[in-house]
C-alpha cells in the first residue's frame, strides 16, 4: 500500500514519523475519513468543509486548500490497486520541543492512506448489529474530529466486551451519537435525529440520510431524543461513512423492534446507494 507523508508517496512499511511529533505525544491533531467508490471519493467538498472546521476548531492552520487537497487526495486514489477505497488523512501540529502550548513555526505533518474499503454485505445489514447503551464521557467538543480518540476507544471497547458493534452514548439523559458513528432512531414511521451541536460529530454519512429523508418526503424530527426513545424505537441505526447505514437489532441484550433491519432502513439505503453513483 502507498502512502503519503509530507510531500512523499511512499510504501507504508516505509513512513517514519519523528517520535517529537505532537500527534503522537498530546494526540494534537485532526482527521477525515472519506470513502472512495470506484475510486470516486464521495462527498469530498463535504469532507474538506468538516475538515476546515477541525483545523479551525484546534487553531491549525490548514496546510492546503480545497484544490491542494482535491489533487493530492485523487493521486492518492489513483496509486491503490483497488477501486474501493477507505482513505484516511490526518494533519497534526507537528514535530515540536514537547510542550502542551503551540510550537513557533513547527510545519503540519501530513500523512494520508488508502485501505479497501470493506462495507456492510446485504445479509450483515439484514441482521443488523447488536449495540450497547453507556453515558458519554468525552469532552465537550465532539464536533472537532481530533486525532485524540482515548474517550472513544474505551467506549467502543465497552461494546466490544460485550460481544456488540457499538455503544450508544447518552448525555444528560439525551442520545448524542455512537463511539464512531452517528445514530438514529425511527417511531410510527417518524425518523428521530438529534441535532448538530458541539456533543457530536456532524457525520457525512448524516447530514446525506437528512437531505434525503427531506427530499423524499419522509417524516423527520431532527431534536433531542430521550433514552427513553432510544429504547422504545421501532428501529436503530448506526450511520459512518465505512458502515453507510447499518441497522442495531439488539440494544443492552433486547431485540430493537422486529430484532432486525427495519423498512426505514431499507428504504434509506437504497436512496443512499442512489447518491454514490450520482455524477
Ligand atoms: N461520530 C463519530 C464519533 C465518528 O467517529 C464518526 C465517523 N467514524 C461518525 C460520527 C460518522 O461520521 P461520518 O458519517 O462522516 O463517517
Amino acid at each position: 500500500m502507498t502512502v503519503y507523508l509530507n510531500g512523499e508517496y511512499l510504501p507504508i512499511g516505509e513512513a517514519r514519523v519523528p517520535v517529537l511529533d505532537r500527534g503522537f505525544l498530546l494526540g494534537d491533531g485532526v482527521y477525515e475519513v472519506i470513502p472512495v467508490y470506484a475510486r470516486r471519493p464521495f462527498r469530498l467538498p463535504q469532507h474538506l468543509a468538516r475538515l476546515q472546521n477541525s483545523c479551525d476548531g484546534i487553531r491549525l492552520a490548514n496546510p492546503h486548500d480545497t484544490g491542494g487537497w482535491t489533487a493530492l487526495i485523487g493521486d492518492l486514489i489513483g496509486r491503490q490497486d483497488f477501486a474501493d477505497q477507505n482513505l484516511y488523512l490526518q494533519v497534526t501540529r507537528g514535530v515540536a520541543k514537547r510542550d502542551h502550548a503551540f510550537p513557533q513555526g513547527a510545519a503540519p505533518t501530513v500523512f494520508m492512506m488508502a485501505n479497501p474499503l470493506v462495507t456492510p454485505s446485504p445479509a450483515q445489514f439484514e441482521a443488523g448489529v447488536a449495540a450497547v447503551s453507556t453515558t458519554d464521557n468525552r469532552w465537550q467538543r465532539c464536533d472537532i474530529k481530533s486525532i485524540a480518540l482515548l474517550a472513544n476507544v474505551l467506549l467502543r471497547q465497552l461494546a466490544v466486551d460485550e460481544g456488540a458493534a457499538e455503544s450508544i452514548l447518552f448525555r444528560d439523559g439525551h442520545l448524542t451519537e455512537g463511539a464512531a458513528s452517528n445514530i438514529f432512531a425511527v417511531k410510527n414511521g417518524t425518523l428521530l435525529a438529534p441535532p448538530r451541536n458541539h456533543r457530536m460529530l456532524p457525520g457525512i454519512t448524516y447530514d446525506a440520510v437528512i437531505e434525503l429523508a427531506r427530499g423524499h418526503g419522509i417524516p423527520l424530527e431532527v431534536r433531542e431524543i430521550s433514552e427513553a426513545e432510544v429504547r422504545q424505537a421501532d428501529e436503530l441505526w448506526l450511520t459512518s461513512s465505512t458502515k453507510e447505514i447499518l441497522p442495531i437489532t439488539r440494544l443492552d441484550g433486547r431485540p430493537v423492534g422486529s430484532g432486525t433491519a427495519g423498512p426505514l432502513a431499507r428504504r434509506l439505503l437504497a436512496l443512499y446507494q442512489t447518491l454514490k453513483d450520482a455524477p
